[in-house]
C-alpha cells in the first residue's frame, strides 16, 4: 500500500496534482509541501520487513506500480555513546550515523525517492546544484535509474571525496565560479529551458524520503527522544525530520514529538541570525564561510519550514564556530570510534554549547544526527591532525618515538 497524495503550499494553500511537475507555488511561489493520507499501521507491522527507507512504504507517497530506484539506504545505525555524552554534558547522547547510507550521506533517503519520482514523471535527465553531497548522491541513484545526470558545484569549495563521487558516477559536472546559491538559482533557471528535473530539497518529494530518519529513531529507541540536534544548511533535513515525527504522531506511533533543535555554523547562520534578532523573514548572508563546506549555506530555501519544524516543536537553534566543529568531529572520532564530516559536527557541537549556556537541560536524552561520513573531506581531516611520523626502515623503531609527546 502506499499513501495517496497531494502538494500544497505553505504559504497561500494552493494544492497541485501529485503528478504535476511543479518545485514552488505557481500562484505565490512559495514551497511546496507534499500532503498524504497518514496510514493506521503499526511500527511491528512494518518492522517485518528489511531496516530502510523502504520499510515505511505506507508512508512514503510512491505510486504501487513504480518500480523503485534503490541502493538499500537508510537502516543506519544509532550509537549509544556515553563517553561523549559526558564531554557534551548531557544525560544520555545518540548518535544517528547517516555516513553509513551508500553514498555516505541522508541524502540518499532523499533520492531514492527523487529519483523514482522522477523516473515516474518520465524524466530522462535530472540535475541540482550541491554544496557536495546532493551532487554526489543523485550522481550515484541517476545511474542506478540510467538517466542523465547534471550537477552544478561551487568551484573549489567541494570537499574532495564528493567531487569524486559527482564525477565517478558520471554525472555531466558544471563548476559555476560562485557559491551554492547563485548555482542553485541558476539551475532553477535552466529547468525552464530545458527538460530537465530538479532534485535539490526545495523538491518536496525528496523531503519524503529524508523523513524517515524520524522514523528510525522511533523504531531504535523505541521511544521518543526529548530532544532531536540537526545541522542546517538548506534546512531540508531539519524540516524532513519533523515531518516524519508528525506523522508518526498522527497515525498513533507516537504519542509525543521531540523537540527539534536546528544548528548552523556562524559564519553561514541566516537562519539562526534571524531567530535571534526574532526577525519576520530571512536575511541572506551574501558570503557564507564555513569549514563545514556540506552546510555553507547563505540563502537557504527551506528556511520557512525550518522554522515551522523549530516552532512548532517548541525547539532551539544555534550557530557554533569552525573551532568548536572541529573539535566535535575529532572526539565523536576519538571517543566513539565514528567518523563523521565538519558539518555532521555541528549538531554535537551545538548541543554543547546550548548545554554550557543553559538553553538545554542536560538532563535530558538527545540524538544527534551526524549526517555524513569522515571520508568526504580528507583534505580538512589532513589538514587539522598530527602528521604521521616518518622514520626511516634501518632506524630501530623504539617505545620512545611510539612515547613521544
Ligand atoms: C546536505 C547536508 C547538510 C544540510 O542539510 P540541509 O537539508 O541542506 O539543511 C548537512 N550535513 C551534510 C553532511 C549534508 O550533506
Ligand atoms: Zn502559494
Amino acid at each position: 500500500m502506499y499513501p495517496k497524495s497531494r502538494l500544497k503550499c505553505i504559504n497561500c494553500g494552493k494544492e497541485f496534482g501529485s503528478d504535476e511537475i511543479v518545485y514552488v507555488c505557481r500562484n505565490c511561489n512559495s514551497l511546496l509541501e507534499v500532503l498524504i493520507d497518514i496510514p493506521r499501521i503499526s511500527l511491528k507491522e512494518m518492522a517485518k520487513r528489511e531496516f530502510s527507507v523502504w520499510r515505511y512504504r505506507e508512508f512514503i507517497p510512491i505510486e504501487e506500480d513504480c518500480e523503485v530506484v534503490t541502493l538499500r539506504e537508510g537502516g543506519t545505525p544509532l550509537y549509544e555513546c556515553n563517553r561523549l555524552a559526558k564531554w557534551v554534558g548531557v544525560k544520555k547522547l545518540y548518535i544517528k550515523y547517516e555516513g553509513a547510507n551508500p553514498t555516505g550521506s541522508f541524502k540518499d533517503r532523499g533520492m531514492t525517492v527523487g529519483v523514482t519520482k522522477a523516473k515516474s514523471l518520465g524524466s530522462k535527465a535530472v540535475a541540482c546544484a550541491s554544496t557536495g553531497n546532493t551532487s554526489a548522491s543523485l550522481a550515484a541513484y541517476a545511474a542506478r535509474a540510467g538517466l542523465t545526470c547534471y550537477v552544478l558545484l561551487p568551484a573549489h569549495k567541494v570537499a574532495l571525496g564528493k567531487l569524486a563521487q559527482a564525477l565517478m558516477h558520471g554525472a555531466k559536472v558544471i563548476s559555476v565560479r560562485g557559491n551554492f546559491d547563485v548555482a542553485l538559482k541558476m539551475v532553477m533557471e535552466l529547468s525552464q529551458k530545458m527538460d530537465i528535473y530538479i532534485l535539490n530539497s526545495v523538491n518536496p518529494w525528496r523531503l519524503e524520503g529524508q523523513k524517515t530518519l524520524a522514523f528510525e529513531i522511533i523504531d531504535q529507541l523505541n521511544h521518543v527522544p526529548d530532544v532531536v540536534c540537526v545541522p542546517m544548511g538548506n534546512c531540508g533535513n531539519i524540516s524532513a525530520i519533523w515531518k516524519g515525527f508528525k506523522e508518526f504522531h498522527i497515525s498513533g506511533i507516537i504519542d509525543k514529538t521531540p523537540k527539534m533543535f536546528g544548528v548552523q555554523a556562524e559564519g553561514a547562520a541566516p537562519l539562526v541570525n534571524m531567530l535571534k534578532r526574532g526577525d519576520k523573514v530571512l536575511t541572506p548572508v551574501t558570503h557564507p564561510e564555513t569549514i563545514a563546506t556540506a552546510i555553507r549555506i547563505g540563502n537557504p530555501v527551506n528556511w520557512p519550514k525550518a522554522v515551522m519544524a523549530i516552532k512548532e516543536s517548541n525547539g532551539f537553534y544555534e550557530a557554533v564556530s569552525d573551532e568548536e566543529i572541529i573539535e566535535a568531529q575529532r572526539l565523536i572520532a576519538t571517543l566513539e570510534g565514528i567518523g563523521v564530516e565538519p558539518a555532521s559536527a555541528a549538531s554535537v557541537a551545538g548541543l554543547k554549547k546550548a548545554i554550557a549556556n543553559n538553553i538545554i537541560s542536560k538532563d535530558i536524552e538527545a540524538v544527534c544526527v551526524c549526517t555524513g561520513h569522515l571520508l568526504k573531506d580528507p583534505e580538512e581531516v589532513i589538514k587539522v591532525c598530527n602528521r604521521p611520523i616518518e622514520i626511516t626502515p634501518d632506524v630501530k623503531l623504539t617505545p620512545e618515538i611510539l612515547l613521544a609527546k
